[in-house]
């Protein structure tokens, strides 16, 4: 029997809302215990996959202090789920990166509306990235991992990502994964069948680096990113069964100031309780609003879901 071998590993640069926590004006209690236990506080959100390259999700304003922190010297691609300033604000931090270390324009991926916000945005620095399209329901495959663009419920062309990783033993001969039927269920619109299966045959957007992408087995982990969403569309729900983690949208605690545009705690809970994947983890947290909530209180309202829960915070890393 062959053991799991696993390739790559998702860190958390950043599980805040945009206001952060501890935020410079707030004395509430979640401010007040972020301000001495590190775990509870929070930059804006962002995430990294590392395999053999770093493919970066998001890029908040705090994206420098985020790599430094986490020790990140490389960054070989980035994808962006929408156009808002805490996920897109670091990206001009990226600008000399460019200019003095690579030397190459660096590639990203991204939505319509987003593209056109970075070329409004930051037009001084469009030289230095090799930006590409990617449509709702497209597969693109970087790194032997593949990205699934999933529209989310939050702003035009705004993304969550279902990200697949393939496991098993290096050596072993492809074989499709017993459950791959019911996972590839669903696919409308895509190139291929969109599935992880044609992604690493078709190699829909060639890897640059590695033309034969590092994927041994057919039976992929299984992770969606939903950093910022309301209520997710019927067609993306189709897409997150059988996962292994489900990262999303947990913004407000207490009442949910923005309810077709992000999620409440209780209601990332419910949605939770109803895809079961293997593990969610909570991000995006503001924590502040309208009913302030510390890490410790979360975490113990958690221990009586029924679904294993847990509070993403920045720095958490695990294998893919
Ligand atoms: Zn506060
Ligand atoms: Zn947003
Ligand atoms: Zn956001």
């Amino acid at each position: 029997m062959t053991a799991r071998r696993h390739t790559h590993t998702l860190t958390f640069l950043g599980t805040g809302a945009s206001c952060g926590v501890p935020s410079f004006y707030c004395g509430c209690k979640a401010c007040e215990e972020a301000q001495v236990d590190p775990r509870a506080a929070r930059d804006c959100s962002g995430i990294l996959i590392a395999g053999k390259q770093n493919t970066l999700i998001d890029a908040a304003p705090e994206l420098r202090r985020q790599l430094v922190r986490e020790g990140i010297s490389r960054i070989d691609q980035a994808l962006f789920t929408h156009g808002h300033f805490d996920h897109l604000g670091g990206i001009p931090q990226l600008e000399f990166y460019v200019r003095v270390k690579t030397k190459s324009p660096l590639p990203i991926y991204t939505g319509e509306q987003t593209i056109a916000t970075i070329k409004q945005q930051y037009s001084f620095m469009l030289d230095t990235l090799d930006i590409h399209l990617i449509r709702a329901f497209e597969t693109i495959c970087l790194d032997g991992v593949s990205y699934t663009a999933l529209p989310a419920a939050h702003c035009k062309d705004s993304y969550g990502f279902l990200i697949e990783v393939g496991q098993g033993d290096e050596t072993a001969a492809p074989s499709p994964c017993p459950s791959q039927s019911s996972r590839t269920a669903g696919q409308k619109g895509q190139k291929g069948d969109g599935s992880f299966l044609s992604c690493i045959k078709e190699n829909i957007i060639q890897d640059k680096n590695e033309p034969s992408p590092f994927c041994p087995s057919f039976c992929p982990s299984r992770t969606a990113y939903f950093p910022d969403t309301g209520p997710l569309p019927p067609e993306t729900l189709e897409y997150l069964q059988d996962l292994d983690n489900l990262i999303i949208d947990s913004t407000f605690s207490g009442k949910n100031w923005m309810p077709a545009t992000h999620h409440s705690i209780d209601e990332a809970i419910a949605l939770a309780e109803l895809l079961k994947p293997r593990r969610t983890l909570l991000t995006h947290l503001a924590m502040h609003f309208d009913e302030p909530i510390t890490l410790k209180e979360l975490e113990h309202k958690l221990l009586s879901c029924e679904s294993v829960i847990q509070v993403a915070y920045d720095g958490l890393s695990f294998e893919l």
